[in-house]
This record gives C-alpha cells, structure tokens and sequence, in this order.
C-alpha cells in the first residue's frame, strides 16, 4: 500500500486579515506536502477557516449583513492569497459547511450518549473576546489573562467535556511519544500546564447570548463552543468517524500551528479524540512568531508585511524561500526588507543564479546550447556525484523533523560544491587545449546534471522557479511527474538536450533600488504608525523657501455672525492692522459667535480669496482639530494688530 501523509494547518479565524503568520503556516505545510508527493506518497494537504462564534457574530451584525453572508465573502480572501502563493492544498474546509457541522453534531451526540459530556451550571469569570471562561485564579489583576480585558461575572447553566479524566493519560501520551509535541521547548510547556490540575471543558454557550455556531443535537438552546467545533475539522473533512478510522489519512502526520494555540491542540484536542476513541496525532508542531525590523507585530506593521504586496514586490517564490529559511521553524523570526534582500542577492541571484547563467553560458558557447556527452572523467567528478548523494539522504531526514531552514542550508551547500567544481575543473582553460576539450564535455554535463538535481530539490520551496530552471536546462518532464525516484541515479540527463536560456531567475536587486525599497518601506511603516495612532502623517516637506512665501499676520476679530443654512461656518471681520478682512471660518459648530469677538488670532494673509457659500473669504483662520474638537490658535500673550508670526 502506498505510505499515506497528512498535514494540516489551523483553519484560520474567517474575520483575520490573512498577513505573514498565516502565510508562513500555509507555506510549510505546502513544501511538507510537495515534498512527500515526491516521495510517492498519498498527501492529503487540509487547510480552511474557522467561521463560528462571537466575534463573527458582531462583525456581521457591524456591517449590517447576514452572518452567512460575511463568512462567504471573507473568507474567499484566504483562498485567494493561497492560490497566490501556489499552495498545492488537497482541500479547504470551513466550519459553516454542512458536510462539517453534521459530523460535529454526531460526535456531540454519541459523547453525550456515553456520558462524556454533563449538564452543570457554571459559575465564575466570562471574557467575551475570547470567548472563555475563567476562575478566579485563572484572572491576571482581575483581568483576562488571555487577553488582558475586563471579564464579566457569569453564572449560567452550560454542558461540560469530561476532560479532566484525561489529565494523566495524556501526560504519560506525552512522555511516551517524544515526538508528540514540538518543539522541545512547547512539549516541555504543555507539561508544565499539566502538572496544574485540569478542568472540565464548557463547550456549550446559550443561543440567547450567541447564536452563531453548530446548535447542540441535544438541547436546541444551546450552540458549540466554538473551539470544540473547530478542532473537530481536521478529522470531520474524512467524514464521519467510522469512514475516518478506514480513509488512510488518520492520524495526521503533522498539525502545523502557531505556539499561541498550543494548548487548545495538545490538550483540548487530544483529549477530545481520546473520548471520541479516534488514535491522536503523530505530531503537533508549534512555530514561532514574526516580528517585523525586531518590533512585536502591530496593527501598522501588518500593513508593511502584507502578504500580496510582498508578492507583488518580490516574487512569490522569493518570499516562499525566504520565509522557509531565514528561521529555524519552531523559533520566532524577523521579518525585515534588508534581511530579504539579502538573501535574495547572496543565496538567489549569486549562488543558485549564476550556476544556471554560467552553465548555460558555456553550454551555448562551447557546443550550440546542447547538453555535451560526459566522456573523460576526472577526479573532482566524484565529490560532487558524492555530495548529490548526501544532500538527498540529509534532506529526507530533515523532512521528517520539518527542518526547512536546514533542508535548505544543505540544498545551498550542494550548490556550493557545483559552483566550486566549476572553479575547479575551469572549463575556460579546457576550451583552449585539444587535451581539455575531451574533458570539457564532462564538466558541463554534471554542471548541468547538478542544476536537474536542483530543480527537483527545489520544487516543494520554490514550485515556480523549479519549472523555469527546468525549462532553461531543456527538460521536458515536469518535476511532479518524476518525482524523487528521478534522483536515484546520476546522468539520467538525455546528452544532447537542447538548453533554452532565458532571464533570470532571481535577478539582482542593485544597491540603489535596494536603497529605494527600505525607504518605502520604513516610509510606510511611519504612515501606518501615524494611522494608527490617530494622528495624520507628516505631509511631504518642503523648503524654507516654500514657507516664507506663506504671511502670517496677527489680527482682531471685531465681528463673527453664522451664516444661514450653514451648520460649521461662520462669517467673521478682522482686523489686521493694516485693513480689515471678511473671513468664512468652519468654526462654527466649536465657538458660539459672541465667544469670539475681541480675540486675536492667526490669519494666513496672503492666500486668495475664495467663496464659500456664495461668501467671499480673504483669508484663512489657524486653527488646531482632532476628529471631536476644533481650537482656534492663539497667543499667551498679546501682540500688535498685523504682526508677523513665523
Ligand atoms: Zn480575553
């Protein structure tokens, strides 16, 4: 029977804007998936979203739409972005689909039946963002400690998981399977959580508080707890659990997540399945974080590191290798434009880039562009054979512990040992004896049986770019179609393949628009902060030149009346020593007119007049605004009439 592979990412939160840390999930699971398709496996890739519970509910309801109708059109931005990406996923499920919630009102049912789940009344701390309950002892200084907001006192009748039975079982589960929960480090905090006593689950909430989720199969007043509806996708896109237990593809493989829904997987999920009577999975792997130019990632940096933007800046497989190895998967990382440059320019264009380029190059020189028949061997032949050899075993290893950075360290160091055997053996130098050019032929075919090597090593990290290199190099075959098998033997390369050189695959990014890039991208950064913030970014600047032509005068309002049919405007007359000015100010809703009178302000005196509402303005009035209130500037002091203000 062929080996069968199943990998997962979270299906993510529908309301989410997708941003790195999804695509960072999605991306692994892809080359996981890829890799083991490559293998001859049979891989089931699941991805999808998670459309249930409070949040959505009032996100609906805020844009004045059905909750059906919101989850339809959101999460279409996730399948979207992933086909962007060229994620290869098997499937997308969403929680809303009937073919999920119906095998998640079995399992509620046949638990209730065996006395899994009980009827309680709950009594403690409720926090409405996150949806969970807490004791007392849970609460960080009274507050949610998941969130860090006010909790509201809640006692309410609910129906509870027996989870705590499961307490001890799960704790020798996993002791007994090291491989469990990874990293090291999360497996050593899901202990640690366990050594506390552990609870009951509450994995109902009452219809009159939340009415968007699966309805309980046993008391219509109630839906699920929106966790207990998610989790259950993973198995519930095989069906029902008789037809799960015979697919083939459970127990998964590999649970991708971020390590902020450790516990919710390693504890909630794994005693579900225990209860449910389905074998736990083989592996939940917990990833780090991004930060963004080593800051924790905020509101305004999302928009800096926003995905399709990245694409459409750099490439999608740019961002794809990048993302795979600029981090150990498992750690937390940072995200910055120099850092991708970087590697874009060393490991893309210099190394990977010009072993294509001067192979290509010599190929076309020296025999037209078809790939030459290996003749003379000689004796840096064998290292680099050798070497192919090695990285094949040393990146099937690495799969197995999802070390994608590593994986591609030891792709990069094979590269390397092409690029130094064409230093080596100097193909330039063979060209000009009769005695090298028997050799010549040699070194270029295994430069060429090298980059093939590649391209198939490549495929799951960078899908497009492995079908350039391959087109380049003359093959016909698609890496999918040969899969690994095309590796078990060096020189399958057909001699006298027709190379196709064409651009670049990865083209430098020269220093000057390097420069550029991280001008934007940090301008952005300042915009998105300012947003943020509230307060309007700082317009473009200007030069002092510029400003002097601006004369600001002080001046005396004598008169200010309303004007008809106008809610902000007021008409007013000031005195500039000079001559007097009728001005139209937007001041009206801030200043009753009689406040006014016998103030001195600002006037810019040099704009031209203008009308508003049929009124002609001789000036314009400074004034400070936020988005509630409107200040009329001023001094703390008093100045002549007509003075200069700089
Ligand atoms: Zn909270």
């Amino acid at each position: 029977m062929t080996e069968r592979f199943y990998i997962t990412t979270p299906i993510y939160y529908v309301n989410d804007v997708p941003h790195i840390g999804h695509a960072y999930t999605t991306i692994a699971a892809d080359v996981a998936a890829r890799y083991h398709r490559l293998k001859g496996q049979e891989v089931f890739f699941l991805t999808g979203t998670d459309e249930h519970g409070q949040k959505v509910q009032e996100a609906a309801s805020k844009r004045g739409v059905p909750a059906q109708q919101h989850v339809d059109e959101l999460h279409v931005r996730f399948k979207e972005l992933w086909a962007r990406f060229n994620i290869s996923n098997t499937d997308f499920i969403r929680t809303t689909e009937e073919r999920h919630t119906r095998v998640v009102q079995k399992i509620l049912q046949d638990l209730f039946d065996r006395g899994e789940i009980y009827r309680d009344t709950y009594e403690g701390w409720y926090c409405t963002p996150c949806e969970r309950f807490f004791t007392e002892k849970d609460l960080k200084e009274g507050n949610c400690p998941e969130c860090g907001r006010a909790v509201g006192q809640i006692s309410e009748a609910n129906y509870f998981f027996k989870m705590s039975q499961y307490q001890n079982w799960l704790i020798e589960h996993i002791n007994s399977n090291p491989g469990f929960v990874r990293p090291e480090s999360r497996k050593n905090e899901i202990l640690g959580f366990l050594k506390k006593p552990l609870g009951d689950l509450c994995i109902s909430r009452p219809k009159e508080r939340l009415a968007w989720g699966v309805p309980l199969p046993f008391d219509d007043q109630y839906v699920t707890y929106v966790w207990f509806d998610a989790l259950i996708n993973y198995v519930s896109v095989h069906g029902q659990v008789p037809e799960i237990k015979t697919c083939g593809y459970w127990p998964a493989s590999h649970h991708l997540i971020g390590k902020d829904i450790l516990t919710t997987h390693s504890v909630y999920w794994s005693t579900m399945l225990k209860a449910i009577g389905l074998e736990l999975p083989d592996n939940i792997f917990a990833h780090g974080w991004w930060t963004v130019n080593g800051q924790k990632m905020s509101k305004s940096l999302f928009n800096v590191v926003e995905p399709n933007k990245l694409i459409d800046q750099f490439g999608v497989d740019v961002i794809r290798y990048f993302l795979m190895r600029e981090v150990p998967f498992g750690l937390d990382g940072d995200f910055s434009h120099k850092a991708l440059i970087g590697r874009v320019n060393s490991d893309l264009a210099n190394n990977l880039g010009n072993l294509l380029n001067r192979t290509l190059n010599m190929i076309q020189k020296y025999y037209g562009g078809a790939i030459p028949t290996p003749d003379v061997t000689g004796p840096e032949d064998e290292p680099l054979k050798a070497k192919a050899r090695e990285v094949i075993a040393t990146v099937d290893k690495l799969f197995s512990e999802l070390a994608f950075n590593k994986i591609l360290m030891a792709i990069w160091e094979f590269l390397d040992a092409a690029n130094v055997y064409i230093n080596d053996t100097a193909p330039w130098n063979l060209a000009k004896t009769d005695e090298g050019k028997k050799r010549l032929g040699t070194v270029l075919y295994n430069a060429a049986e090298a980059l093939r090597f590649a391209s198939v090593l490549l495929h799951p990290f960078m899908p497009a770019s492995a079908v350039t290199l391959r087109q380049q190099l003359g093959l016909s075959a698609t890496v999918e179609d040969e899969g690994l098998a095309s590796l078990d033997a060096w020189g399958k390369t057909a001699p006298g393949t027709q190379t196709q050189p064409g651009a670049q695959l990865f083209p430098r990014i020269e220093e000057k628009e390097a420069e550029k890039i991280l001008a934007a991208a940090e301008a952005e950064e300042k915009a998105d902060e300012a947003q943020a913030s509230g307060i309007a970014p700082i317009a473009e600047q200007v030069t002092i030149e510029d400003f002097m032509k601006l004369d600001f005068r002080t001046g005396v309002i004598l008169e200010a009346e309303k004007i008809k049919k106008s809610k902000k405007l007021l008409k007013l007359k000031v005195d500039i020593g000079l001559e007097q000015r009728q001005v139209v100010a937007g001041i009206a809703e801030a200043y009753e007119p009689e406040q006014l009178v016998g103030r001195t302000i600002i006037l810019v005196a040099n704009l031209k007049p203008a009308k508003l509402m049929g009124i002609e303005s001789q000036g314009m009035i400074l004034a400070g605004s936020d988005s509630e209130k409107i200040v009329v500037a001023g001094f703390d002091q008093e100045l002549p009439k007509g003075s200069k203000v700089k």
